[in-house]
């Protein structure tokens, strides 16, 4: 429910704080993205994500944006560079698919927010060629979109907003243990993949309960 004490507007200020909560979350979690991605990947999804992340954090540090479209560009562009492999590029999408929707923007609302991620979500599923249900990130990412759709339904704070996209992509994360791998390296498990949630898809879940986090320390 909408209260006075609404949050309308996510600024720049506040999404460029709320990713520097988000790195230091995927930095503290490399050793289980690593083990995760051992077990059913080629094992370098932990040290992909520590590298980007921690290339962001330092731009991040030290560099102020005009707009939501340098910002997103920045950390779209940051994470390719610094992290190489398949989720480099697909993590480089969600942040820059939708940046051109937010040229000019200091702050985004409610939809704007979701529009955005949803820009960056086709722009994975187009670049990765995936579809739900391959046992990937889309698998966190869709449930996080339909979660941030019904939530908007309800009120237009942002905090609520990401609130209900973690809270997705906690559960779209936990929903990939039962999937088998059709995509990836992952694909090498097949079966052996089952009961344990794709990295990626994990990642996604760290990253969105992160902005929330990010976002609830700024009240
Ligand atoms: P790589 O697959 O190149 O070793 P990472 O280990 O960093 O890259 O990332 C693996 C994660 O990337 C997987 O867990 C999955 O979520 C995601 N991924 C890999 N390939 C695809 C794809 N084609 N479409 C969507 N996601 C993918
Ligand atoms: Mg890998």
């Amino acid at each position: 429910m909408t209260t006075a004490r609404a949050k309308t507007s996510l600024s720049v200020q506040d999404f460029q704080r709320a990713m520097l909560h988000v790195c230091d979350a995927i930095v503290a979690k490399e050793a289980y993205l690593t083990a995760l991605d051992c077990q059913i990947g080629d094992g370098d999804h932990g040290h992909g994500m520590r590298d980007g992340f921690t290339s962001l954090r330092a731009v991040l540090r030290k560099t102020s944006f005009e707009s939501f479209y340098e910002v997103t560009r920045m950390t779209g562009i940051t994470l390719l560079r610094a992290m190489g492999g398949a989720s480099g590029v697909l993590f480089c999408s969600l942040f820059t698919g939708g940046h051109e929707a937010v040229v000019g923007k200091q702050g985004l609302n409610a939809s704007e927010l979701i529009a955005f991620f949803e820009a960056g979500i086709l722009a994975i599923a187009k670049r990765g060629r995936c579809k739900v249900g391959d046992k990937t990130m889309l698998d966190a990412l869709l449930p996080a979109l339909s979660a941030m759709k019904t939530e908007k339904q309800h009120t237009e704070d942002v905090r609520e907003i990401l609130k209900a996209a973690a809270e997705g992509a906690i559960l779209g994360a936990q929903a990939t243990e039962g999937m088998i791998p059709r995509l990836g390296r992952a694909m090498n498990f097949r079966q052996k993949a089952l009961g344990l949630p794709d990295p990626g898809a994990v990642s996604v879940s760290i990253i969105m309960q992160g902005l929330y986090e990010g976002v609830q320390e700024e009240r």
